[in-house]
């Protein structure tokens, strides 16, 4: 299971399918992405079995630019196409890929999402249901959705999450699950292991639990629960392609 995002100037799709070959060995079941075209039109592809199945049904035909992705090891519903991650809301705004485990998910689902109808038997879903929840409800922006969301959680997830209405922002956050920021000339990405991005860069921000991160192709601004912005060097990866 990893997850990975790219935000840049460089074909999105096949950035993503490169990183999740990369973390093919932490395991999986099934893998997706969902990238943005510059119609702000997102496409979604998710498949079970191997990255080589999931490549069969990708079109090439857009030239996409942002884009999360997803290698799944079911722990709540079993490994399918419909439980595969991304995982959308109820009106395909919101994009989420997720590792980890929601323990309070059926408390969340009763709490707050008793009208919505599901599509998938994921604790994942929740998480993108209820950002679309908050959104709606408090008439709020996308990050304050997202971090009020989070705050509502509780166990393991390492997120990555696009608005499909402002495509040029990644949100991220992490519990318990590893991620890290890559850095490059004019992109941003998010992934599990460097040896997603390193084909890409070799510069990276780490993440600590209960951070989040707005990314833009030339931004990254990592704030905590409270409002308190930190400001963290990347460090050098030195790995041997
Ligand atoms: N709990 C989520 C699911 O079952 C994520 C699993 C993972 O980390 O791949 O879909």
């Amino acid at each position: 299971c990893g997850i990975v995002a790219y935000i840049g100037n460089k074909n999105a799709k096949s950035i993503l399918l490169q990183g999740l070959e990369k973390l093919e060995y932490r395991g999986y079941d099934s893998s997706g992405i969902f990238v943005v075209d510059e119609h702000k039109n997102g496409h979604l592809f998710k498949e079970k079995g191997r990255i080589a199945d999931l490549k069969k049904i990708i079109e090439t035909d857009t030239f996409c630019t942002s884009g999360i992705g997803h290698t799944r090891w079911a722990t709540h519903g079993r490994p399918s196409v419909k439980n595969a991650h991304p995982h959308q809301d109820s009106e395909n705004r919101f994009t989420i890929v997720h590792n980890g485990v929601i323990e309070n998910f059926q408390e969340l689902k009763d709490t707050y999402l008793a009208d919505i109808s599901l599509t998938s038997d994921t604790d994942t879903e929740i998480i993108v249901q209820l950002i679309s929840y908050f959104v709606k409800k408090e008439q709020t922006n996308t990050f304050e959705a997202f971090k009020k969301t989070i705050s509502k959680l509780k166990g393991s997830y390492a997120l990555a999450l696009i608005d499909s209405n402002q495509p040029d922002i990644i949100y991220a956050a992490k519990n318990k699950s590893p991620l890290l920021i890559g850095k490059g000339e004019s992109f941003s990405a998010v992934c599990s292991d460097a040896m997603a991005m390193v084909q890409e860069t070799n510069q990276f921000i780490e993440l600590m639990d209960g951070e989040l991160v707005t990314l833009t192709r030339d931004e990254i601004k990592i704030e905590t629960q409270d409002g308190t912005v930190i400001h963290r060097t990347p460090y050098t990866a030195e790995i041997n392609l």
